[in-house]
């Protein structure tokens, strides 16, 4: 933990931490520190991690990277942080994000933008979003791990970027509780890590059934660790011709043959796969996605969380609504919450709303028929392209950023787990990654795959 402390001290330019917590790590280090010596330790006893800033932590500033919520203090933990830290982990601070999980860049921040540790020349990167500050921490070593969460990739887009490994849990193994809501149908939070093994370890801390989310799966959790054998002889790894998309850069295409071969070397068998409605899984999430959160953001008026605009002689409640929300949400959190508001309209529910949760339902067909064939995991690039340059996409079309979550929507409209695999380098040495898609509650079987093409 101290070590850690100093490394954040050293890397402010990186703007990886947005609120920094020594006081309490160190406190919570000492406990750890005694709880090792009474023998009463587990895996994740004495852990350094970085939180999130998405997570409501006890006591301290969480502010999903909105102005709205300056000043948020939680009165409650959430369970996926309570569980960690019960089982001894200690928290160095919160991280940076975009702004509500809302981007691909970690730009939409109040805070400002993270920076990728990776460079090439002198051309700062984006370390990818929204959990861009987990990825530059743990690849930056200013902890040893990270809590992510994933509602179109997050997880798994900004670890490619920093070549980290990050799991996107099936939905429901891991509660919601106590996480800011963006859009509840797609939310998971997962582990950001340095390697598989720590993914493991972690997501069996972070998961479980929470009588405090009623969508968190009253399953029990295995030792995914304890199934980490490398062996996949006789899985059948699917690989789906629709994830061939037209203009993918030449390295894309040769890292995911590469994968295709490590797992074929290590025993896999490799059959061609088809999930014919991809091409409809962006627009069907940039429907849902923003429906719900136009939603879940209605909660933050001014009068319960946050931060209230200041208010002249004369303004009313609805003054204060507009001003206070006008003033809060960044521009991108204000187009969602107008396309989500539009899409849920009266007049555009059954057109818009509507077909794309019917679609969202072939999509998981489309899975669900793969794997009754007998594909155990599906193998895709994690992104289109390696981490591009800060402020490059600043000017352009949204559709443009919304384009790098192409591999990873589907994983998230079908509730399966992701992982994204650091597994190679593009030619001016920025890392790659590959996905792996599992079936549902098979994280276990995911990581051994994953483990394998490490
Ligand atoms: N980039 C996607 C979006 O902006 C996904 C974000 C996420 O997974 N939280 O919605």
């Amino acid at each position: 933990t101290e070590a850690c402390l100093a490394e954040i001290e050293g890397a402010d330019a990186l703007g990886a931490f947005a609120h920094k917590t020594p006081d309490k790590a160190l406190e919570m280090a000492r406990a750890a520190d005694a709880r090792i010596k009474a023998g009463d330790a587990t895996a994740m006893t004495g852990i350094p991690l970085g939180i999130k800033d998405l997570f409501c932590t006890q006591g301290v500033d969480s502010q999903a990277a909105s102005r709205i919520l300056e000043g948020f203090r939680p009165e409650y933990e959430s369970t996926v942080t309570r569980q960690l830290f019960e089982a001894g982990a200690v928290m160095l601070g919160k991280l940076n994000m975009d702004e509500f999980a809302m981007g691909s860049s970690n730009e939409t921040s109040v805070y400002g933008n993270a920076v990728n540790p990776w460079k090439v020349d002198d051309r700062a990167l984006t370390p990818g979003g929204s959990s861009g500050g987990s990825a530059a921490a743990v690849s930056a070593d200013l902890c040893l791990a990270a809590t992510g969460t994933d509602t179109g990739g997050s997880i798994r887009q900004p670890a490619a970027f920093t070549g980290i490994t990050g799991l996107k849990p099936t939905y429901g193994r891991v509660s919601r509780w106590g996480i800011i809501a963006f859009a509840s149908s797609l939310d998971q939070a997962g582990p950001m890590t340095k390697d598989v093994r720590d993914a493991a370890i972690m997501l069996q801390a972070m998961a479980g059934h929470d009588p405090m989310d009623s969508t968190s799966a009253d399953l029990a959790v295995p030792d995914f660790e304890a199934m980490l054998t490398g062996d996949i002889k006789g899985k059948t790894i699917g690989i789906p011709r629709e994830y061939r998309m037209e203009g993918m850069p030449q390295e894309i295409e040769d890292l995911w043959a590469e994968g295709r071969k490590m797992l074929e070397d290590a025993g896999a068998k490799i059959v061609d796969i088809s999930l014919p409605h991809t091409k409809y899984a962006l627009p069907t999430y940039y429907v849902i996605a923003p429906a719900e959160a136009s939603s879940n953001l209605a909660r933050y008026d001014g009068v319960r969380y946050g931060r209230r605009a200041e208010l002249g002689q004369g303004d009313g409640i609805v003054d204060m609504y507009e001003k206070t929300r006008a003033e809060g949400f960044g521009p991108e959190v204000q187009r969602r919450v107008m396309v989500g508001t539009y899409v849920l309209s009266a007049g555009f529910y059954d057109a818009y709303y509507n077909r794309a949760r019917k679609v969202r339902t072939l999509i998981k067909r489309d899975f669900e028929e793969a794997f009754a064939q007998g594909v155990d995991a599906i193998l895709t690039p994690a992104t289109p392209s390696a981490a591009f340059g800060l402020g490059e996409m600043q000017n352009a079309d949204p559709v443009q950023m919304y384009l790098n979550d192409v591999f990873t929507v589907t994983v998230n409209l079908a509730g399966l787990p992701g992982i994204s695999v650091p597994t190679g380098l593009d030619k001016s040495g920025l890392p790659l990654g590959l996905q792996l898609i599992g079936r549902p509650w098979e994280e276990g079987d995911l990581l051994n795959t994953a483990y394998a093409l490490e």
